[in-house]
């Protein structure tokens, strides 16, 4: 009896998702089937890197007012992306301001939650929706000698730090904003990419055995010294120019649709 309960609880369950999306369908007038937003990090690395479902990409970048990334840096993560993604459609950015938040530090927690009540775009049709948050104030674990600077939480949703990121660039004896601001946005969307072993698998032993989903090639923009590191150790890692991905994580892209 307990049983046929449960089943009946879950064919109602399925009934309403099935008319929530029909609905949808109708509001667009496509058969649209979108993409769900909440999976994990790097559940959707096939979808981002190859041109099989989606043929463009739309980032929905969001800045807390007075936390506007500069626009050197997004034109930086444009090419990056353009490089290593089939996106025959193309790859756009739609920026968008929010007032401060007053929340003091973030929690992850935090950060999904202010997502769902401000995300606009989705995933349908022939275009991939990014979600990107620019925040007005730190990681909420941040500690004296070691710092978040991004995270990539969901399978098409990262944060930018982007308070810490302009406090630790562009000062006397600090590597310069631009420079910092790429290399985190680059390092955040190589890993919904599915980058390292999280989603894209390796073709090489290259993942490192103490920062999970990292590289441990010494310089490779995956490695882990570049989203939490000693801030005293900054121009040693960012010094000398923007992080490249090495020829390891490529080829991991590339045995999965990317370029
Ligand atoms: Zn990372
Ligand atoms: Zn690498």
């Amino acid at each position: 009896m307990r049983k046929i309960f449960q089943l009946l609880c879950l064919l109602i369950i399925i009934t309403s998702l099935n008319a929530c999306s029909s609905d949808k369908d109708q509001d667009n007038g496509v058969n649209s089937d979108e993409l769900s937003y909440t999976l994990n990090t790097g559940a959707s690395a096939n979808e981002l890197l190859s041109d099989s479902r989606f043929s463009k990409i739309i980032i929905e970048a969001i800045y807390v007012d007075g936390f506007k990334p500069e626009q050197a840096s997004l034109n930086n993560l444009l090419s990056f992306l353009n490089d290593r993604l089939h996106k025959p459609g193309g790859i756009s950015i739609i920026e968008r301001e929010i007032p401060a938040q007053a929340l003091g530090t973030y929690s992850i927690t935090e950060v999904r939650q202010l997502e769902d009540n401000i995300r606009t775009q989705f995933s349908v049709d022939d275009t991939l929706a990014i979600f990107v948050l620019f925040t007005d104030d730190s990681n909420e674990n941040d500690s004296g000698n070691s710092v978040i600077l991004g995270t990539a939480y969901r399978n098409t949703s990262l944060v930018m730090f982007q308070k810490t990121i302009e406090e630790l660039s562009g000062g006397l004896n600090q590597p310069s904003r631009v420079n910092v601001e790429t290399a985190v946005y680059e390092h955040e969307f190589a890993h919904i990419m599915g980058l390292v072993n999280i989603g894209t698998a390796l073709q090489s032993d290259h993942e490192d055995d103490t920062n999970s989903a990292h590289c441990n090639v010494d310089g490779c923009l995956m490695n882990a010294q570049l989203e939490t590191f000693n801030p005293l150790n900054m121009m040693n890692i960012m010094g000398s120019g923007i992080a490249q991905l090495d020829a390891q994580c490529i080829a991991d892209l590339q045995a999965n649709g990317g370029k």
